[in-house]
């Protein structure tokens, strides 16, 4: 039997192990995937566990994807360029860091919303670890521009010059970071295609809204990358107004399924496991 599995704190909520157990199941393979609850303090002895154990592969959520770093031989490019590791494998004793994060959400654009970043404007909210995920995807695809709106415009800055640095080549991308609250996101929300809530604002009902949903269109993709609720407010009032929307559950799939088939080699049956997550998170 070969062990997969998931470290972060908190760990409860997570679908991560009902959404693997159906792929292993259905495909009838030898492998089991179990939450593992592991503190910040924790982090350097959980990972060298993985070895010691013979653990095959964790996904890695919060607060971890970048403390785990230095304890890993090895990251993919993705990961490097992200700076963060959402998936480890241990391969011939060694261990190597992935993040499928912003490949998830490029392929749930893709495929859910059939709609590409390239030469599109974008402007992504948040600049935390799935923000920086997306960033970078966006950025890789030919955007034509991004803006970050973040609740700490430092964080979103520093994100912004951290792309631009990777990026030195394609200079000529707009790419910059505002405060939500700056008087220049109306103008952003106007020029914007695609419109990316990528905080963990939606997932409470008593959520304040992070711009006013009058400034949304006909005009624009709105995607959220919160999954539960399935439909957030955000995403009732965009389709309300005619905007095109996007769930975060397709997130969640692609960036499962491509952490599934590093491990396993095998592809996930995302069409199934649609459907159990979705009867999950839809659940009163
Ligand atoms: P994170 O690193 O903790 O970042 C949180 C982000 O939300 C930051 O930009 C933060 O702004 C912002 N934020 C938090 N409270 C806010 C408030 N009251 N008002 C305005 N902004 C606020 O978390 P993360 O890993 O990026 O995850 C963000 C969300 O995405 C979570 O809900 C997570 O469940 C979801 N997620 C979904 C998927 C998927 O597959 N669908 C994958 C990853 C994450 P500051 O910088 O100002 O604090």
């Amino acid at each position: 039997m070969n062990i997969l599995g998931i470290i972060g704190y908190p760990i409860e909520h997570t679908l991560s192990p009902l959404m693997h157990n159906i792929a292993i199941k259905h495909l009838g393979l030898d492998y089991i995937y179990l939450p593992f609850e592991v503190k910040k303090e924790n982090i350097a002895i959980a990972v060298g566990g993985l070895k010691g154990l013979g653990i095959k592969g964790i996904n890695v959520t919060i607060p971890h994807k970048e403390s785990v770093i230095p304890y890993l031989d090895a990251l993919d490019d993705n990961a490097k360029f992200i700076g963060a590791v959402n998936t480890i494998k241990l391969e011939d004793d060694k261990l190597k860091g992935y993040n499928t994060d912003g490949l998830g959400f490029l392929k749930s654009l893709k495929i859910d919303a059939q709609e590409n970043a390239k030469g599109k404007n974008i402007i992504i909210l948040g600049a935390g670890g799935a923000a920086r995920a997306i960033a970078v995807q966006m950025a890789l695809e030919d955007a034509k521009s991004i803006i970050i709106a973040n609740r700490t415009v430092e964080r979103g800055k520093e994100l912004a010059k951290y792309i631009s640095s990777k990026l030195k080549a394609q200079s000529s991308k707009l790419l910059s970071a505002i405060s939500l609250k700056d008087s220049l996101l109306v103008e952003y929300l106007r020029e914007a295609d695609i419109i990316i809530n990528a905080t963990s604002i939606g997932m409470k009902e008593t959520d304040t809204p992070l711009f006013l949903y009058d400034y949304i269109s006909d005009r624009h993709l709105v995607c959220d990358i919160v999954y539960k609720p399935i439909e957030t407010k955000l995403l009732k009032e965009a389709s309300a107004r005619g905007a095109r929307i996007l769930n975060g559950l397709g997130m969640l799939i692609y960036q499962g399924s491509l952490s599934f088939k590093i491990w396993t080699g095998h592809e996930m049956p995302v069409e199934i496991v649609k459907k159990v997550l979705m009867e999950e998170v839809t659940k009163t």
